[in-house]
């Protein structure tokens, strides 16, 4: 079974279809979002999606943490914005003009991702919940059990904290810090609290000391506190997490004793998921691409990075390298897919193919795929026209949703080459006879005569795969290496020892272009 009709068969195993299911996730919109947070967003996205093909009624939220403060500093930031750092997210300016505030600019610009791959959970802000005063029967609760939740870290994560720490952070009165302030008494209406001028390495506090009600806004949860009151106060019912969160004594395991303990509530649903890595790291490259979701999914249509984001088990990692082979190996993989949609419709492999695709709106069955590398070459050829090759390659006329599905493949094709292929997806058709294919060997010059003549014979320019057979009996009736042969050939037009499939891509070129390069290169 398909993963996620598997997992939400278990989600209903579990609840029952009585009342609607709350599925949450969650995110720190402290700058740029790398791609792999999508992961989550995904994850959560298509059990929604498998639960309502289900006939059960649930919902997705997505909760931006605007009250979590700036703990780490974006180098793309201006130095200005140092001054903000310990700082709530939702306090910090924007940084550019028509964004209320930090936060709700990279939420922004997050959500555009988000709606890219098709999902459409309900976004809300935890500041939300935090001014409307939802979040303060949680903090009554949790300052009352404040040594509770401290015998919790000791003895769940070893975490040892003294006995005047309270798990909540309050805004300073006085220099607007979340991230110094250190909750030192509560009398059951207010907390006393002081702004630590030492207590983080990346922030420093003001040394005020105030006493104030903890409600209403006025302070926030630490996160292994914040993640089980918000699945009290949400009615959190389905919420995975980087399986980094899963393990025994980490956040996760410290939430849940949290929640079962002192908020009384039960633990969610889990689903600990692997991560997607951009080319097996943290990447920055010598072109200056970035990994964040929104430079990523720039580079495909929705239907091929929700293939990145869902095509793999939960619990697989997903390696998405821009520079790599990653793109024209989803596109060949989407179109695998669509084949066997064409045979079977209720295997694993069909149910991914209707997935990837947002709304379940699939292409008619009969669409043409293009090979991704080969459009990826056309659109390379200035001289060429890719609908008429593309037809050429079809054997037929070009349908409405041929085009459509061209023009998109050849839009994202010429977007990748500029942006980030690898050098060996990227052929400049050399003008002039390219000096590495001056010093052919003998053998190679006699092949490339003999490819000359049957060129020349030929009625019009001959098809690829006419060309194709050529070349195989040539190297059989001469006694040359295939590498040898096909080298000659991508060096004598591309300056460069490899290239598309060899007999089709001599096909798209001009006849007495190719008999004049052939005849140039075998003398
Ligand atoms: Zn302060």
């Amino acid at each position: 079974m398909f993963w996620a009709d598997r997992i939400a068969g278990e989600i209903v195993e579990r609840f029952g279809k009585t009342k609607p299911i709350i599925i949450r996730d969650e995110k720190t919109p402290s700058g740029r979002v790398h791609v792999g947070s999508m992961r989550g967003v995904a994850i959560h996205g298509v059990i929604h999606e498998a639960l309502d093909e289900e006939g059960v009624s649930n919902v997705f939220k997505y909760e931006f943490n605007d009250m979590d403060p700036m703990d780490g500093f974006p180098e793309y930031l201006p130095e200005e914005f140092r001054q903000y750092m310990g700082k709530p997210l939702r306090a910090i300016p924007s940084p550019e003009p028509g964004f209320d505030n930090f936060a709700e600019y990279f939420a922004e610009e997050f959500k555009i991702v988000i709606a890219k791959a098709g999902f459409t959970p309900e976004f809300y802000n935890a500041s939300d919940l935090y001014f409307s005063g939802k979040m303060d029967e949680v903090i009554r609760m949790a300052l009352n059990h404040a040594a509770e939740i401290r015998k919790i870290y000791r003895e769940v994560s070893g975490s040892v904290k003294a006995d005047d720490w309270y798990p909540l952070a309050v805004i300073c009165e006085h220099c607007g810090n979340v991230g110094t302030t250190k909750v030192y008494a509560w009398d059951g209406e207010m907390v006393s609290y002081r702004c630590e001028p030492a207590m983080v390495k990346w922030a420093q506090g003001c040394g005020h000391e105030g006493k104030i009600s903890p409600f209403g806004g006025n302070a926030k949860f630490p996160f292994k506190v914040d993640w089980p009151a918000k699945w009290k106060v949400v009615g959190v019912m389905v919420e995975g997490g980087g399986k980094d969160h899963s393990t025994k004594g980490g956040t996760r395991d410290v939430a849940a004793h949290i929640a079962n303990e002192v908020f009384a509530c039960e633990t969610p649903f889990n689903i600990p998921y692997e991560f997607l890595l951009v080319g097996g790291k943290k990447m920055s490259s010598s072109k200056g691409r970035g990994s964040s979701a929104r430079e990523i999914s720039e580079l495909v249509p929705s239907k091929i990075f929700r293939l990145a984001l869902i095509g793999k088990d939960f619990s697989q990692q997903f390696n998405f390298d821009p520079e790599g082979d990653t793109i024209p190996v989803l596109y060949d993989l989407y179109d695998k897919l669509a084949l066997g949609y064409r045979e079977t419709k209720d295997d694993d492999y069909a149910r991914l193919f209707e997935f990837i695709h947002p709304e379940r709106k699939l292409p008619p069955e009969d669409v043409f795929l293009p090979r991704f590398s080969q459009i990826a070459f056309l659109t390379q050829m200035p001289h060429l026209k890719i609908e008429e090759e593309a037809a050429r390659l079809k054997g037929a006329p070009l349908t409405d949703a041929d085009m459509q599905e061209l023009s998109e493949r050849a839009e994202y094709a010429q977007y990748w080459i500029q942006q980030c292929a690898p050098e060996k997806f990227v052929f400049t058709l050399q003008q002039t006879l390219p000096d590495a294919a001056k010093d052919l060997s003998h053998a190679q010059r006699q092949a490339l005569k003999v490819v000359y003549n049957f060129i020349e014979n030929a009625d019009g320019m001959p098809s690829g795969e006419d060309i194709q057979q050529k070349l195989h009996s040539i190297k059989e009736e001469m006694s040359i290496q295939p590498s040898e042969l096909f080298s000659a050939l991508y060096l004598a037009f591309l300056g460069k020892t490899y290239g598309p499939k060899v007999g089709w891509f001599l096909s798209v070129l001009d006849k007495n272009f190719v008999l004049k390069r052939l005849e140039e290169a075998s003398n």
